[in-house]
């Protein structure tokens, strides 16, 4: 007979799944990308422009987050945006960018995948795989991902619960990939001035419940690009793992999402304020010493 691998753990009669769940496996999971890990005390940035657009603006973007201390680069080659007539992104052509600005800066690339013939071409170039939170329950896509060799970003669908969350996460690791991250990105409810509602108090109980690390996405969670440093931070300071921001070097043109990504001054003066808050709490986040001019 099959046997259902959850384990009835707590937490209002609900139920964690025995791979992700932290009573299995107490040891925080570190996620390698490339040189770069997630897991430890050191905290990760990632950022990036929502999507890739040009090689200029590509190129300026990465070369300036990584000044400013960002160790993974993030943009979007194939979109999932909520109108067809909107920008839908680059395609391959942006997976191609995606490498070769690897290739200048040595940043890592993650890009999302939205769909199960995607995988092996999006996973042929980029280090990290996204799965974004329209698709946290696209369970053949999760099983795809599973099956590929590169670690996931896995977002919290926008009406997900912490336990479909990580039921989501479950089906990748039951396919033999456990590099996963999880990345709170906002919720929907009722209240409209936020783009989402960021749930913080999602980190402490994730990192309580799994040994998957736990990143935070403040873009996406709050749609303001005035409020993404004030959630940034606080995302820090209750215990995240890393942080996924966009970032544009002209945001007022960007094809998307524009309204909520830092300018490139942002990004940097945001970055040392946030180191301030990594130590406060025993974390670090290391920043490339300035370049002498
Ligand atoms: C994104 O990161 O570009 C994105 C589309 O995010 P989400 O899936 O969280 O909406
Ligand atoms: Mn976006």
């Amino acid at each position: 007979m099959e046997t259902n691998p959850c384990n009835n753990i707590v937490n209002g009669g609900s139920s964690i799944p025995s791979r992700v769940n932290r009573k299995t496996k107490p040891d925080d999971t570190i996620v390698k990308i490339n040189s770069v890990q997630v897991g430890r005390s050191e905290i990760v940035i990632i950022a990036g422009p929502c999507s890739v657009e040009s090689r200029e603006q590509l190129f300026e973007t990465a070369r300036s987050v990584r000044a400013g201390g960002a160790r993974i680069l993030r943009g979007g080659a194939f979109k999932p945006r909520s109108s067809p007539y909107s920008f839908q992104g680059l395609g391959e052509e942006g997976l191609k960018l995606l490498a070769l600005v690897r290739e200048e800066t040595g940043l890592p690339v993650v890009t999302e995948v939205m769909d199960t013939r995607q995988v092996e071409l999006v996973s042929s170039y980029a280090d990290m795989i996204q799965i974004g939170s329209r698709n946290m329950q696209n369970y053949p896509l999760l099983k795809e991902a599973g099956m590929c060799r590169k670690p996931v970003l896995l977002k919290r669908g926008m009406m997900a619960t912490i336990e479909e969350f990580l039921l989501a996460a479950e089906y990748i690791l039951n396919q033999g990939n456990e590099q996963v991250i999880l990345c709170e990105r906002g919720i929907r409810t009722f209240e409209t001035s936020t783009r989402n509602t960021l749930d913080l108090s999602a980190v402490p109980m994730l990192k309580r419940l799994t040994h998957l690390p736990v990143i935070v996405d403040p873009s996406h969670g709050t749609g303001l690009r005035w409020m993404v440093p004030a959630m940034a931070k606080a995302a820090v300071a209750v215990g995240a793992d890393g942080l996924i921001m966009e970032v544009h070097y002209k945001p007022e043109e960007a094809l998307c999402d524009g309204y909520q990504s830092l300018d490139l001054d942002e990004f940097t003066r945001l970055m040392t304020d946030l180191q301030k808050i990594a130590i406060a709490v025993g974390r670090n986040i290391s920043l490339p010493k300035p370049a002498h001019v």
